[in-house]
């Protein structure tokens, strides 16, 4: 009896939370119901999907096939959901780096599978849509965490001359479906802002153009209006963090392209969020968009919508965003003498975070937004002395603060000579050394001090609190 009443409360659960995310206001606990298992990691590589892959090809609700093969031979699969007239096409991660929609169309077949397993009515949406889903078109670039495939050519540059295999598996996909709306999902480096919020895109929107005027005719502006449609909830759930894509016509890119030939498309790009490393919330708010982009296709009740809404939504600021900015930093007088200016200092680490840390601009950063910012009022600059490694030295937490403290902020000779116990950063042969100044593109090291006692060490870009030897590293790739 108990382990019945325990099925039956799990069922209930599991309607409760799948009420909740069809038709909102939908908390975390509900979306976890539906987040597959696995997927929220960055590379996700074909492996990761294959098990899923795999459970969906045993289920009776959907149609899974193989479409064809990348360079690598990995395999390229079309899932087909409902049996409407309405054909919706949508295809994740052509950019192998770019995983977060591909998490989200499991997510999104979890809830599909939910609705089966509590046997409530399938979607409404699936009498009058057919859903056709190509999760991770670029498994080769996927796998080496590339934008690129296997030849290293950008499958959305290829849509005209078609030379990828991965190329050619997505056109010949739409030539024989001919579906009237394309989902084309994708993920936008995180220093997009959005407009002059100072605040991350943590999506953005685009109905791509289909000629270089920008013209809008009756598919595009069904894009719009499916756009203008989900803009309130977008607002709600990401205030000042919604960001609409440069409409420049991109004649090689499949959006622009499948847009020229008929398709109502709508690119949606994930973008980055504060202490959100993985996008765990551009993933959730990418299944809510599928839902709701469904449904609406399905009802025609997007028609009801303007496209002034898509036309409010703020343009991406490409670089907005920084990952590190210290402002008010003093600098001082050439010969010592006291302060000459205060500066700020703004800080990126290169690729997804992977790359290593540049001193991007030195100066008025207050138009940008932070994922990491540090207020250092009455802390004047210095780039601390060099300590020589000229025999073999073991660092403890307590020395290494003691260093610090004397006005060291990094080593120089033979790294191999130092054995770093502290836990913490430690800079050897730093290049921007020795100046009286912060050199952009070059220092990442540095102290920051009052009345000469150190107070803070930035170490490639990592700070390092003096007083309790608090370490905070802003480059863990939001
Ligand atoms: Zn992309």
């Amino acid at each position: 009896m108990i382990l019945k009443e325990d099925a039956m409360l799990k069922q209930l659960s599991l309607w409760l939370a799948l009420s909740a995310v069809l038709s909102g206001p939908a908390t975390a606990a509900d979306y976890a119901e539906f987040t597959a298992p696995g997927l929220a990691k960055s590379p996700l590589t074909h492996s990761d999907i294959a098990p899923l892959i795999t459970y969906y090809q045993q289920q009776d609700w959907l149609e899974v096939t193989e479409l064809g093969r990348s360079v690598e031979q990995r395999p390229v699969y079309l899932f087909k959901i409902g049996q409407g007239e309405r054909k919706v096409l949508a295809w994740s991660q052509m950019h192998g780096d770019e995983p977060t929609a591909t998490a989200a169309i499991f997510d999104l077949l979890a809830v599909l599978d939910a609705q089966q397993q509590a046997k409530t009515a399938q979607a409404s949406w699936q009498d009058q849509v057919t859903l056709y889903l190509i999760p991770m078109l670029n498994p080769d670039g996927a796998e080496r965490n590339s934008r690129f495939n296997a030849l290293d050519i950008d499958i959305n540059r290829d849509a005209l001359a078609l030379q990828t295999p991965e190329g050619q598996i997505l056109m010949q996909a739409a030539l024989h479906i001919k579906p009237h709306y394309a989902f084309n999902l994708h993920d936008q480096n995180r220093y997009h802002a959005s407009g002059d919020n100072k605040k991350p895109a943590t999506i953005s929107l685009l109905a791509p153009a289909y000629n270089s005027a920008r013209d809008i005719n009756p598919s595009r502006r069904a894009a719009m209006q499916l756009i203008s449609l989900v803009k309130p909830m977008l607002d709600s759930a990401i205030p000042q963090q919604l960001g609409r894509y440069d409409d420049s016509y991109s004649i090689r890119s499949f959006g622009d392209t499948f847009s020229a030939m008929g398709m109502s498309t709508i690119l949606v790009e994930a973008g980055g969020q504060f202490n959100d490393p993985l996008r765990q919330q551009a993933r959730q708010l990418n299944l809510q968009l599928y839902l709701k982009w469904l449904a609406a296709i399905g009802s025609g009740s997007y028609r009801d919508y303007d496209v002034s809404g898509y036309q409010a939504i703020p343009m991406n600021n490409s670089g907005g965003m920084k990952d590190l900015i210290i402002s008010h930093v003093g600098l001082q007088q050439a010969d010592g003498s006291g302060q000459l200016a205060q500066v700020d200092l703004a800080f990126t680490a290169g690729g997804n975070g992977r790359g290593s840390v540049v001193l991007d601009e030195i100066g008025d950063a207050s138009i940008y937004g932070g994922y990491h910012t540090l207020d250092a009022s009455g802390l004047l600059y210095s780039a601390g002395k060099a300590y020589p490694l000229s025999k073999p030295v073991e660092l403890s937490t307590a020395q290494y603060l003691k260093l610090l403290a004397d006005g060291y902020s990094h080593f120089t000779g033979k790294a191999s000579l130092l054995t770093n116990n502290s836990g913490l950063p430690v800079a050897i042969n730093p290049r921007g050394l020795n100046k009286l100044w912060p050199q952009r593109q070059l220092t990442t090291t540095f102290l920051l001090s009052k009345d000469q006692a150190v107070q803070l060490a930035v170490v490639n870009g990592r700070l390092i609190k003096l007083a309790d030897a608090s370490l905070t590293d802003p480059f863990t790739g939001n």
